[in-house]
């Protein structure tokens, strides 16, 4: 079961990553995790995403292909895997695609669950956090029992980071959406997209992809 998980940010992936990884016994593959043990276990790819890294600056992607080669050649990856965070462009799926064919495997489904965007700005924009204790709350999701004051501390007053701004996640999706949408359209010509609607609950949404998962054999 070779599997890759897209999703808008707010899309509900990571909930979603979970429930798959241990229904299916397969590994989740972050880009981060990956990233985290190539670094730890200090192989030559992982000391030269390090130096790109502590410099601010962006892995080149002939290393993080290397990365990602070098993780989906571990033991664990043999029954399947479940690639999260990469690719990230369509020259990464290329790339994934080569490395694939090299390893004489292949994808089985690229799931995307999908969201429209003023749903995601809502779920986005929700979060509010208490300045004192760090708390983090959710109006629609985990709102405080008082609107607007933190639980814990009683009286302190929650707020909106920077990041949560209506404006600032609007900018963040519309780039995520125009990184996504060629690989989007390269998977479908492939045949291997499958969309679901992440606008359902959770668990409606894990019954759809399961779904689909169980015609893998
Ligand atoms: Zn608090």
């Amino acid at each position: 079961m070779n599997l890759i998980l897209m999703g808008l940010p707010g899309a509900g992936k990571g909930t979603q990553a979970e429930k798959i990884v241990e229904k299916y016994d397969i590994p989740h593959i972050s880009t981060g995790d990956m990233f985290r043990l190539a670094i730890k276990e200090g192989t030559e790819l992982g000391q030269k995403a390090k130096g790109f890294m502590d410099e601010g600056a962006l892995v080149p992607d002939e290393v993080t292909i290397g990365i990602v080669e070098e993780r989906l050649n571990k033991d664990d990856c043999k029954k399947g895997f479940l690639l999260d965070g990469f690719p990230r462009t369509l020259a990464q799926a290329e790339a994934l695609d080569a490395l694939l064919s090299g390893m004489n495997r292949s994808l089985d489904y690229v799931i995307h669950v999908e969201v429209e965007k003023d749903q995601l700005v809502e779920r986005l924009t929700g979060r509010r956090i208490c300045p004192k204790c760090g708390t983090a709350y959710h109006v629609l999701f985990n709102p405080p029992k008082v609107e607007g004051i933190c639980d814990k501390d009683g009286g302190e007053a929650l707020i909106q980071r920077e990041d949560d701004h209506p404006s600032t996640v609007e900018n963040r999706l519309e780039v995520n959406i125009e990184q996504t949408q060629p690989m989007l359209d390269f998977y479908t010509d492939k045949g291997e997209l499958v969309t679901i609607d992440g606008s359902q609950g959770i668990n409606e949404v894990f019954n759809d992809i399961d779904e689909k998962l169980k015609t893998i054999s």
